[in-house]
């Protein structure tokens, strides 16, 4: 049988029993008695399993001491007790078969050197075997599973919403657009500029920044749904927490208003860290020793915690009397900058906060009017370490209002035709958030730069493979 490595390790099969374990090797120390130990990865958990090849193989010499890191192999043998510490199972290896040399032994660039992360995002091949890229993804699959198994407890649907898009959700102008236009030979306007208009089989789309456009469609049908998807932002900064392309975890919820959403995102971030602490502690360990101390005991404080609720206007006092210097100044109406909101929730507060009622001015055109006239009922969600992870509002649910607000950021009616209809035929007060599922993973693991924590990253210079 093929045994998972991480099945081995955690004692699925009997001391005795044959197995073969199919990987590659992370490293191979030679003892002088003549036997080889060999460590063997597959992904499936953090640790290797430890084969133990003795001098009898008829390809002990020709073969099982040429092998260096990276070679894959299928190392068949039984079962037994690890004498070292460490694991409490190894593998005596009964046969070892090399299915992949590395080319070049001496000068591939794995383990046991460590390389910088900036070095393991230009080599594809390379990036995932290392422990950390390991770590990532396993942490990161766990989230995901978390996230979906959150909402379907809680009664939500899962809905896709499109990538390709004729709505600017966020008026932010950070749209890529999809064109089937040919370039050479671009269709022209009476007066010469570039007719967008016929991008896409005569409609001018872009890639979507958010789906809760579409997903406020669907609330106000189904009550209660979340999408889980691929969103697109045309950012060309350098900052450690902005991808071009990252994904969205977007509930929305009809019949709800902004204090039931704050209480949804707690709920939520409580419940997927509580599932990493409990199914990821060999890669959260490693987090710990290898990137930031505090990477278990931080994520055991969010799941123990109370959210601190705060409003802006509050938070922008603090900020004005605390005595730090910012970079970027405050006063009531600026919108808040990484630097500030980590102040908040790192020295002011010392745990997340759900920051609500911003100034109406630096948010989106579909937030609702709090009865003061000059603020939304938006709520950002503020981690330590890293600033907003969560953005989200009560939506503005009344026709007269909302168009008002339109004609004030001097956006077109005709072309939020279809999202004011839901204001026009049985409307609903409704709420929602986007979290971002990359500054999540960066919150979770301690990596610092977001890059690091998807598989492929898309950033200004990142878009080869
Ligand atoms: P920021 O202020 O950090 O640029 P934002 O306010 O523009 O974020 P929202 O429109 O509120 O972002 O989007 C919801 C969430 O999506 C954010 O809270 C964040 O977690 C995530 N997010 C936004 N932009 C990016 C990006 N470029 N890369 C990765 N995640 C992002
Ligand atoms: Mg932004
Ligand atoms: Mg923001
Ligand atoms: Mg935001």
């Amino acid at each position: 049988t093929h045994a998972v490595i991480k099945d081995v390790l955690a004692g699925r099969y009997a001391v005795g029993d044959t197995v073969t374990v199919k990987g590659w090797i992370r490293t191979r120390r030679d003892s002088k008695a003549g036997i080889s130990f060999l460590a063997i990865h597959d992904g499936s958990c953090f640790d290797a399993v430890q084969a133990v090849a003795p001098a009898e193989l008829n390809n002990y010499e020709s073969e099982v001491k040429r092998l260096t890191t990276s070679c894959s192999v299928a190392v068949t043998g039984t079962i037994a007790r690890s004498e070292g510490q460490g694991q409490a199972f190894e593998l005596q290896a009964t046969s070892v078969e090399v299915l992949g040399w590395v080319e070049n032994p001496d000068t591939y660039p794995m383990a046991p050197k460590r390389h910088s992360m900036e070095y393991l995002r230009e080599h594809a091949h390379l990036r995932p075997r290392t422990n950390i890229m390991g770590a990532v993804t396993r942490v990161r699959h766990c989230l995901a599973q978390a996230v979906h198994r959150f909402f379907h407890e809680q009664g939500y649907y899962w809905i896709s919403t499109p990538i390709i898009t004729g709505s600017d959700a966020e008026g932010a102008g950070e749209m890529f657009r999809v064109s089937t236009l040919d370039m050479e030979n671009l269709p022209r306007t009476d007066k010469g500029k570039v007719d967008y208009s016929q991008d896409f089989f005569g409609k001018e789309t872009f890639l979507t920044v958010s789906g809760q456009l579409n997903g406020e469609t669907y609330a106000c049908a189904m009550s209660k749904i979340y999408t889980f998807g691929p969103t697109f932002r045309a950012e060309n900064s350098n900052t450690s927490r902005h991808l071009a392309e990252f994904w969205m975890i977007e509930p929305e919820v009809a019949f709800a208003e902004l204090k039931d959403i704050a209480q949804l995102a707690e709920d939520m971030l409580k419940y997927v860290c509580k599932a990493v602490l409990t199914e990821r502690a060999d890669d959260m360990a490693f987090f710990a020793e290898r990137i930031d101390p505090t990477a278990v005991t931080r994520l055991q404080q969010l799941v123990d915690s109370s959210f601190v609720r705060m409003d802006y206007t509050d938070a922008i006092e603090i900020l004005k009397t605390c005595g730090k210097k910012f970079e970027y100044p405050v006063e009531w109406g600026v919108d808040l900058q990484s630097e500030h909101e980590r102040y908040l929730a790192e020295e002011h507060v010392g745990a997340p906060i759900i920051m609500q009622n911003y100034p109406k001015d630096i948010k989106a055109f579909y937030m609702r009017l709090n009865d003061d006239g000059k603020t939304v009922a938006a709520m950002d969600v503020l981690a330590p370490g890293i600033g907003e992870i969560i953005g989200g509002s009560q939506r503005e649910e009344r026709l007269e209002a909302f168009d008002k607000r339109l004609d004030e950021m001097g956006l077109d009616k005709e072309a939020y035709g279809w999202y004011r209809d839901l204001r026009r035929y049985g409307t609903v007060p409704h709420a929602g958030f986007g979290l971002g599922f990359e500054r999540l993973v960066s919150y979770v693991t301690g990596i610092g730069n977001i890059r690091d924590v998807i598989a492929f990253p898309r950033t200004p210079g990142n878009a080869e493979f």
